[in-house]
């Protein structure tokens, strides 16, 4: 056999082992995974001894060029492929009626994402879109069903904010997604108790961000996904709850997994390696919602990870600058973190060198898992046949995060000053190396959008 490229002599980490070997890349698939002893004939030979060679990060909750996110698609994915992600699902955004919105109020879902992959365009890695339904209009359930033709088979709703839904809606837009067979996608908190605790907190001058926790507890997030995952088990429809951040809400997610495969959920790499005392040591920046918890939330959440109740983890990546994130009091700070460049060596490091998970679990939950979840067959595997989409990541290159690294617009990081043990080497995406020692190595463009299967969640 003739291949492209043969990465050679590295620790080869699927979802399901670990295993020294050589991996062929042949038009930009994976032709072979071969043990160390064979050796195909190559164009180009790289040599990943002492590293691991893995697959491409999928995240599945990014913020790019969103109303919330001042990321270009060229800054956003190039922290990405930084970061070892070759993979994520951003969202398109209907318009609505609100000073703060991305568009005019009557944008609909289909305009929303044809506009993101126009802007797409510039992406440096292969991108899908969740549809985000922002307003109780029915007109968007006459959407649903082209737009998980082409390629858009999960649809965002928020319980909380101006571009929440009441219950009544999202039990309608339920109903017409378990029809398509596509994936129900939620951010739960209760938005009349956060509001109420806002203003208590606000009217007595608790500013300072060590406050902010309490404005959005651990049972209104529950209170909330525990609503949503009742009407969409009555619809029949496929859940997925997203950035799961205490031990409650996943508790409430874990008793609807017990009828069936239906319900899956994410945590994000800030709830599993930061808790609430970052509101003391970093002010205002890590104010992100729903807010980062206690200790033993992030204890609970590995077992949760562990046992299966969560299985995915993301980033929910933000960009904001500094100046807008550092203000008086948290109230008025923009909500949000950027992580894309650092999720993976950060949780690499929590989770395997500080809590002893093993490799193969950390690519279930950040390439294979979310890649079976939302349809992406290419993604996330090395299975012979699919894209070659490779991190080859060096387990022991022990370095301090800094912010005046970013590639995101972003000028800061919630991760700043960290160090960690795990450093992404090198990226490809279908065969191409897209960075390489810190730096990107392809023109912006090189990435695209991808249709996404229906998901069949059957194992
Ligand atoms: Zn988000």
């Amino acid at each position: 056999m003739n291949v492209d490229t043969l990465i050679q002599g590295g620790a080869i980490v699927t979802p399901e082992r670990s295993i020294d070997g050589n991996i062929a890349i042949k038009d930009g698939k994976i032709a072979a995974v071969t043990d160390a002893d064979s050796v195909p004939r190559a164009e180009e030979v790289v040599d990943a001894a002492d590293k691991l060679v893995m697959p491409g990060v999928v995240d599945p909750h990014v913020h790019i060029d969103g109303h919330n996110s001042r990321d270009s698609y060229v800054t956003g994915t190039k922290a990405a492929a930084l970061g070892g992600v070759t993979s994520c699902i951003n969202f398109a955004w209907e318009g609505w009626n609100d000073e703060r919105r991305a568009w005019d109020g009557d944008v609909t879902l289909q305009e929303a994402v044809e506009r993101q992959i126009e802007k797409g365009d510039d992406s440096l890695i292969d991108f899908g879109l969740h549809g985000t339904i922002t307003r109780g209009d029915p007109t968007v359930l006459t959407e649903l069903e082209t737009l998980v033709e082409d390629g858009v088979t999960s649809f965002k709703m928020f319980t909380a904010y101006e571009f929440g839904l009441t219950n009544g809606f999202i039990n309608r837009v339920l109903n017409r997604v378990a029809e398509t067979e596509a994936v129900a996608v939620f951010h739960t908190e209760d938005e009349s108790v956060c509001a109420e605790l806002t203003a208590e907190l606000e009217s007595s001058g608790k500013g300072h961000p060590r406050h902010y926790p309490s404005s959005r507890p651990d049972y209104a997030e529950a209170m909330a996904a525990d609503s949503a995952l009742r009407m969409a088990r009555e619809a029949g429809a496929k859940y997925y709850g997203v950035h799961t951040s205490c031990e409650e809400a996943g508790r409430v997610l874990e008793s609807y997994q017990q009828d069936g495969s239906r319900v899956r959920a994410e945590t994000c790499t800030h709830y599993l390696t930061l808790d609430e005392s970052a509101y003391e040591t970093s002010g205002t920046l890590p104010v992100i919602a729903p807010p980062l918890r206690t200790s033993r939330d992030q204890e609970r959440l590995f077992d949760q990870l562990e046992s299966g109740a969560l299985s995915v983890v993301s980033t929910d990546h933000v960009a904001t600058k500094r100046a807008s994130k550092e203000v008086k009091n948290w109230w008025e700070t923009s909500f949000g973190a950027n992580s894309l460049q650092y999720s993976l060596p950060v949780f690499y490091d929590e989770a395997v060198n500080r809590r002893g998970f093993s490799r193969p679990f950390l690519v279930r939950l950040m390439c294979s898992n979310p890649a079976k979840t939302f349809g992406l067959s290419q993604k996330g595997t090395l299975e012979p046949g699919t894209d070659a989409d490779i991190v080859i990541f060096d387990p022991d290159a022990e370095y301090t995060i800094d912010a005046t690294r970013n590639a995101s617009i972003a000028d800061y990081t919630i991760y700043d000053g960290r160090t960690v043990t795990g450093k992404v080497d090198r990226t490809y995406l279908r065969g191409e190396l897209i960075a390489k020692d810190g730096a990107t190595t392809v023109e912006p463009g090189y990435g695209s959008f991808v249709e996404r299967d229906i998901p069949s969640w059957s194992a």
